[in-house]
């Protein structure tokens, strides 16, 4: 049977040119971005495309388009091998990781990817990225949501954007990479295996969510508001997982969680994870009940709050799923 994979443009530096009046980059039709891959069209791999209503600069990423993504590839699913999706680099690790927590038991690829250069630039990276992808999407070897940029494909939600100029713009800080490509596509042993439930695409997503970003002096009136702006605050701590061991933040913590709000501890380091009682500094999370994120990334914990929050499921339920690993975002 040949394979069939399915593109789907969201906009992104991959689609943009320059506008002439403006000189910025602007997304523009994706039928012309498929015209600079004329490789493409001799393929052994049948290639069909769909855009989203309006293709953004990733910047302007929302939880509609997310809703919109996961509806595409449901009613999509079965007819198709895998699925590619062009997306700006900038918020890309934030919408692999939603996907992947929208498309639970998923069967088939969802590849991510873009490029630091327009396709129709002649130094683009965008041609490697989007060929590879294709491929990987149809090697019927990948049933979860990856990232593949620069010859490394990653798991999605563990992805971070790590660079604004290098073609290497992501990286997997604590997960290995699901496959490398060179001469040819090798496949690690990270990959998740399959499933034999049925797909379930979740479409709700709260964005009742906050992330608390500590620093030293911060004012306890710049924690007072973050922590009373939303239901789920993610809080990125110092090293593994510590904070000012004072009494009033103490106070504040202890006050949100009365108040049935879900917070969650992780590590401002790329590498590493946040961890509980190594230092007396980690005393004000655990005393007062904010959760332990371990290795979850920013953009993955984010994320999983938004979607959790998102259910119909009791704070009580949340919690426990938050620390639990729901599509190997985190290690437990
Ligand atoms: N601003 C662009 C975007 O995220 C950057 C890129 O695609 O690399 O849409």
């Amino acid at each position: 049977m040949k394979k069939e994979i399915l593109l789907i443009y969201t906009g992104g530096t991959i689609g943009m040119i320059k506008d002439p009046k403006k000189k910025s980059l602007v997304p523009f039709n994706f039928d012309k971005v498929l015209d600079a891959l004329p490789e493409l069209k001799n393929s052994e791999i049948k290639l069909s495309n769909i855009s989203i209503k309006k293709p953004i600069d990733s910047s302007n990423m929302n939880i509609q388009v997310w809703i919109e993504l996961a509806q595409i590839i449901k009613k999509n699913y079965k007819q198709y091998t895998g699925f590619v999706v062009l997306h700006g680099t900038d918020t890309m690790a934030f919408s692999a990781s939603a996907m992947s927590f929208l498309l639970e038991n998923l069967n088939k690829a969802v590849i991510f990817t873009g490029s630091q250069i327009p396709i129709g630039v002649t130094r683009t990276d965008a041609k490697e990225n989007l060929i590879t992808s294709i491929e990987i999407a149809g090697s019927g070897k990948i049933n979860e949501v990856g990232v593949f940029f620069e010859d490394q494909l990653y798991r999605g939600n563990r992805t971070v954007k790590v660079n604004t100029e290098h073609f290497e713009a992501f990286q997997s800080p604590n997960y290995p990479v699901l496959a490398q490509a060179g001469v040819n596509i090798k496949y690690t042993s990270a990959i998740d295996k399959k499933t034999n439930e049925d797909l379930i695409v979740h479409t709700h997503l709260s964005n009742n969510v906050a992330i608390l970003k500590l620093f030293p002096a911060i004012k306890t009136e710049v924690i007072k508001a973050i922590l009373n702006s939303a239901k789920g605050i993610v809080i990125e701590s110092f090293g593994s997982g510590n904070a000012a061991n004072n009494a009033e933040l103490l106070k504040l913590l202890k006050e949100a969680i009365q108040k049935e709000k879900v917070l969650i501890n992780i590590t401002q380091c790329l590498h590493g994870r946040a961890v509980e009682e190594k230092y007396q500094t980690s005393d004000v999370f655990v005393k007062s009940g904010v959760l332990c994120g371990k290795d979850l990334t920013t953009e993955a914990a984010i994320t999983k709050l938004m979607f959790l929050l998102g259910q119909d499921i009791s704070i009580k339920e949340i919690k426990k799923n938050m620390q639990k690993n729901l599509r190997g975002e985190i290690t437990i």
